[in-house]
């Protein structure tokens, strides 16, 4: 049990503090660190530190000392939350989710990896060949999503440019039956473009380092990153990412996963595509714009199964409907041209990664009971220029941390109401204010980005600040700074911006705002792709065959797309049941799991588990109610200060009383 590895080791469950505050929350920490406990629970959410070392703690036997058992018979562990969510949702037929957040390097998805193969480990004891195959694409898909949506940045080698979420189905034997990834926001920017030191996504790397010479001159590659505009930078970046192997494991996983031979030719032409269209360059002879090096536009054709001609028109010309409805070809400049076609490549990149999603996702068959496996990548940090993408990342935690406070606070709430105990009133930050902020329609940032964005004529991103300046500078909990005062050295004048996160405060340079929101891909090169003869290309393009004058002269902008699906998914995750791995909003958690109680139960099942540690209960009590049997055990141990009753339920507030009850039966 938790409690018996001693104190020397620090507090296990940082409900049993003696203070809550964050002195005490850190030194605790510390503690355990040092004596390599790198969990901690709150509550039955798992704090995690990462190790940055190889911990002998995910083995077979650990497996095993986790599995089926109560939360608090072990020590803390990812395995002690999977599988309490696991059982949660075997037992008591209940959707369940886990939600694992943190800033970036801080361990997701090592730690969702670990936690998918604890939930494979201990399934499908019988060895059924379906069931083994399902987890076996489970298991692989993490592969493959990581070689098109990871890249190495300065903070991480290995860091997951997209948020993720992973349903698991599982039937009434609680044997996972199939399966679904959803993703959210890949950072398409860098496709085109990283910052010193970081990478692209590895996927390029892999091909170009691990692919065979065949394959590398089927695609008209050379096999040097250094040849490419979009890997150069990346190719001297040291990392402990090894690209030519991995090249042949993702390869590997994309067949086991069930992708067509048709399928998987046609992701690595869509990289060799970007990676030659990276290098195209423009020329301005006279008043016409050309492509250098026609040989480069007619590999890209093949590559796309579409004709030369057009790629070069799609590269070159774009159709607009004039206010009169008439359709004409505009000749691009030459920057527009560049701009064309990294606006082209993202969307390839991203397309392509979602082709990865969807395929993926036709292995689900949905059986009876459900459960839903979560994981979402956040990162938050405090104090650095952060840029559009990190905006959205943001938001997605503001959006998480207020479900966590309504999922947690406010069915404690209902629950004790319910129950009829009393419930102390408890001040917490509840970061609703900037949700708003951020979301609201007409107001909110969003909103006023779009309108920017929308607006005919230039507005630049400075216009657009000013605007949320207008708007939003004198907002009632002003979590935004007034960021037009230059006396704030640390701010930029005229480009940043603040917002006051419920995690601390986050500058971000406006800079690339609206470009990166509006994201406009001119409707020929949809079209160019929707007439390839390669159907499954075709597939990821179906807007493609809408005419110009047919193509919505409002498009929904990148921050509004995002806020739709990540509104859709709060949604989806609001009726289940949550367990975290989390770094957020620490203390503020610990606090709330004090005020209310630990541990709850139903009497008839408290009587079941601890009827023989008490006389007046075993083999059979002779009183009343379940209710007077339980008071009876609860009396004879002691504990009474610590528990509360309710009409159907027993409340316990520290965990500390349980582990007593576990120790008294596991004694007899
Ligand atoms: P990002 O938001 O950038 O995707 P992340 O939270 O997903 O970050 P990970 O990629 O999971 O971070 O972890 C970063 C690195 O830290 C891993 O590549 C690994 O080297 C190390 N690491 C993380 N968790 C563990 C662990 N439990 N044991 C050993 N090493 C770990
Ligand atoms: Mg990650």
């Amino acid at each position: 049990m938790a409690v018996l590895e001693g104190l020397e080791f620090g507090k296990s469950d940082f409900v049993l503090l003696d203070e809550v505050n964050i002195e005490q929350f850190m030194e605790n920490l510390k503690l355990r660190f040092e004596k390599a406990r790198i969990y901690t629970f709150i509550g039955e959410g798992v704090v995690s530190v990462n190790p940055y070392k190889q911990m002998d703690i995910y083995g077979k036997e650990d497996i095993n000392a986790y599995r089926g058992r109560e939360l608090y018979e072990n020590p803390p562990h990812l395995y002690a939350v999977a599988d309490a969510a696991y059982k949660a949702m075997k037992r008591r037929s209940k959707d369940t989710c886990i939600v694992v957040s943190g800033e970036s390097g801080a361990g997701k998805t090592e730690a969702s990896k670990y936690i998918m193969q604890y939930i494979a480990a201990i399934t499908n004891p019988s060895q059924r060949a379906e069931v083994e195959s399902v987890k076996n694409v489970l298991l692989k898909s993490n592969c493959v999503l990581e070689a098109f949506g990871n890249a190495k940045t300065n903070r991480n080698d290995n860091s997951s440019r997209f948020g993720k979420y992973m349903d698991i189905n599982f039937n009434f034997n609680g044997d996972p039956t199939g399966g679904h990834i959803n993703n959210y926001l890949l950072e398409k920017s860098r496709v085109v473009q990283q910052n010193g030191g970081e990478r692209n996504f590895h996927s390029f790397y892999q091909l170009l380092r691990g692919g065979s010479d065949d394959m590398l001159k089927s695609l008209h590659l050379h096999n040097d990153p250094a040849n490419y505009v979009y890997t150069r930078d990346g190719a001297v970046a040291t990392t402990s990412y090894n690209d030519r192997y991995s090249h042949n494991t993702v390869l590997s996983a994309l067949n086991v996963i069930g992708f067509s031979e048709e399928e998987i030719h046609s992701i690595y032409r869509i990289l060799g595509t970007i990676l030659i269209l990276g290098n195209l360059q423009f020329e301005t002879d006279r008043e016409s714009v050309l492509v250098v090096g026609m040989e480069d536009v007619s590999h890209i054709a093949e590559l796309t199964s579409t004709e030369p001609d057009n790629v070069t028109k799609s590269l070159l010309y774009r159709t607009v409907a004039t206010g009169g409805g008439e359709v004409i070809e505009k000749g691009h400049s030459e920057k527009e041209a560049c701009f064309g076609r990294d606006a082209f490549t993202k969307v390839l990149g991203w397309t392509h990664q979602y082709k990865t999603i969807y395929l993926s996702s036709n292995l689900t068959t949905t059986l009876g009971l459900h459960d839903r496996l979560c994981h979402i990548n956040t990162c938050v940090c405090v104090s650095l220029l952060f840029s559009f993408e990190q905006f959205c990342i943001n938001y997605c935690n503001e959006k998480l941390q207020q479900l966590f406070i309504q999922l947690i606070l406010c069915q404690e709430q209902d629950e004790y109401k319910r129950e009829g105990i009393i419930w102390q009133h408890m001040d917490y930050f509840n970061n609703q204010i900037i949700v708003d902020l951020v979301e609201q329609p007409h107001k909110g940032i969003i909103s006023v980005l779009d309108e920017a964005c929308l607006s005919v004529g230039k507005v630049t991103d400075t216009v657009c600040l000013e605007s949320m300046d207008a708007k939003l500078g004198q907002h009632p909990t002003t979590p935004l700074a007034r960021w037009l005062l230059p006396s704030d050295k640390t701010m930029e004048f005229h480009r940043d911006f603040r917002i006051r996160h419920y995690a601390g405060d986050v500058t971000y340079s406006v800079e690339g705002f609206l470009d990166k929101n509006k994201d406009p891909l001119f409707q020929d090169f949809k079209r160019l792709m929707f007439n390839s003869s390669n159907p499954v290309m075709k597939e990821m393009w179906p807007d493609g065959q809408l005419s110009i004058t047919e193509v919505t002269k409002r498009p929904l902008t990148a921050a509004t797309l995002f806020k739709n699906s990540i509104v859709a998914l709060v949604e989806k995750l609001s009726c289940k049941e949550p367990y975290y791995v989390a770094y957020l909003g620490l203390l503020e958690n610990v606090r709330v799991r004090r005020a209310g109680f630990a541990y709850r139960q139903a009497y008839t099942r408290f009587l079941q588990r601890y009827k023989m540690t008490c006389e007046y209960t075993w083999p059979n009590h002779l009183m009343g109610t379940d209710r007077e049997a339980v008071e009876a055990i609860v009396t004879q141990h002691g504990l009474q200060d610590d528990v509360a009753y309710g009409h159907t339920k027993l409340f316990v507030r520290t965990p500390k009383s349980l582990f007593t009850l576990e120790q008294e039966r596991a004694a007899l």
